[in-house]
């Protein structure tokens, strides 16, 4: 008989002839501006950890405290006995960063967009999306029995269009949900939450903000996008991020009203479902906050690194896409280039990784950089060096 299982090969394998199978590089050590890659020594240039925090020695000597006063697991799930008053803590002194009412923290980004999303809206209920978020807004979208709509990237006269679409509605939608990333990942330009948040104003619509990118990058302090365009509070219903980029530990979190909290949690499955945060982690997330507010000088630093890579790389003549934080795409067009750049950038002692079809569309391949406040001038001088030779031999610039 046929071996049930048999397509785990063959789908695989097709991934790797069409070169679409993750090569996963192995990290010997901390993510640290220097740092080994597959047993060589580069520099990190493609980390999520901004702020160079995950390695940032108030956070492991909190890990380290949290493990012994409270033990390695935390016991359960949240609303049954894995309550600890360190998850407390975090979310009280989270709401308080951020400007909020209240504040709920999740295991993952990933699990607050897959839990949070489908209880906003459901059964005649409409969810609006731009066209390039994340994959976990697309999939708590997909666990919706909402009908959904989507507007062209970050374009608000066309969400504008779908809006006055959905008034014609009969029945007339219970609720309208516009939800956006607050920084697009792959591309590293800001959402018009300026904009979006009026526009929704006007038709009754909530907003939902996913920040994984801004927080820690943007607005005051690394306060994030709302921050960053000085928004009312009430404007954005639901802001969302993680500890898992510049906070440099893991976890999500959503902030907003109080009653978006008591909501939140006791109608998400994936909060509801699944273990909590073990001590070392939350205390850790509680020193990134407190590293934010009294060390101002991270967010300072990654922001005068951005732009001066981003200066020199474009003097050199490289393509930046439309980038405006510290994620810089170096655009290179065709896949087989980008992955030859990638690799040449390796052996010259930089690690970039190529972004290539179906991540982004055919033809718009590129190195996505992402800045961090840890590396010297030098180790920037060094990228830049390394980009431009490589650059050179394959005659990008
Ligand atoms: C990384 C990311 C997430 C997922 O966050 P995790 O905490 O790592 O699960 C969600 N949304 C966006 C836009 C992201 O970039």
């Amino acid at each position: 008989m046929r071996d049930p299982s048999s397509f785990l090969k063959s789908e695989y394998d097709d991934l790797v002839r069409r070169e679409l199978d993750w090569k996963l590089r192995v990290l010997g050590g901390p993510s640290s501006p220097w740092c080994t890659v597959d047993g060589k020594k580069v520099l990190m240039f493609c980390s999520n950890n901004y702020l160079g925090l995950s390695n940032h020695p108030r956070l492991k000597q909190a890990a380290i405290e949290a493990v012994q006063t409270h033990g390695a697991g935390s016991g359960s799930v949240r609303p049954i006995a894995g309550n600890m008053d360190l998850h407390v803590e975090l979310e009280a002194r989270l709401a308080k960063f951020k400007g909020a009412e209240a504040s709920l923290v999740y295991q993952t980004g990933f699990a607050a967009n897959a839990g949070l999303i489908p209880q906003l809206a459901g059964e005649g209920d409409l969810i609006i999306s731009d066209e390039l978020n994340h994959g976990s807004i697309i999939d708590g979208v997909r666990l919706s029995h909402a009908e959904r709509g989507v507007y062209k990237h970050s374009d608000t006269d066309d969400l504008a269009r779908v809006l006055a679409e959905a008034e014609k509605a009969s029945p007339a939608y219970r609720r309208i949900l516009i939800i956006t990333d607050g920084v697009f990942s792959m591309d590293g330009d800001i959402a018009p939450l300026d904009r979006v948040a009026p526009l929704a104003g006007e038709h009754g619509a909530m907003v939902y903000v996913d920040d994984a990118h801004g927080e820690g990058v943007l607005g005051e302090g690394g306060r994030g996008i709302v921050s960053h365009f000085k928004l009312p509070r009430e404007r954005v219903h639901v802001e969302m991020g993680t500890f898992s980029k510049a906070f440099g530990v893991v976890g999500g979190h959503v902030s907003g009203s109080s009653d978006l909290r008591s909501f939140a949690y006791n109608k998400s499955r994936t909060w509801l479902l699944s273990g909590s945060h073990p001590p070392a982690v939350v205390a850790a997330c509680l020193a990134a906050v407190d590293v934010l507010e009294s060390e101002p000088q991270h967010v300072r630093r990654l922001w005068e690194n951005t732009r001066r890579f981003k200066k020199a790389m474009g003097d050199l003549g490289f393509d930046l896409g439309r980038s405006e934080t510290p994620i810089t795409p170096v655009m290179v067009g065709e896949s087989g280039k980008a992955k030859k750049l990638s690799s040449r950038l390796f052996e010259l002692g930089v690690f970039a990784l190529p972004i290539v079809f179906p991540m982004v569309a055919q033809g718009k391949a590129r190195i996505r950089t992402i800045m961090n406040a840890a590396l010297a001038d030098e180790d920037i001088d060094f990228a830049i060096n390394a980009f431009e030779k490589a650059g050179k031999e394959l005659e990008i610039i």
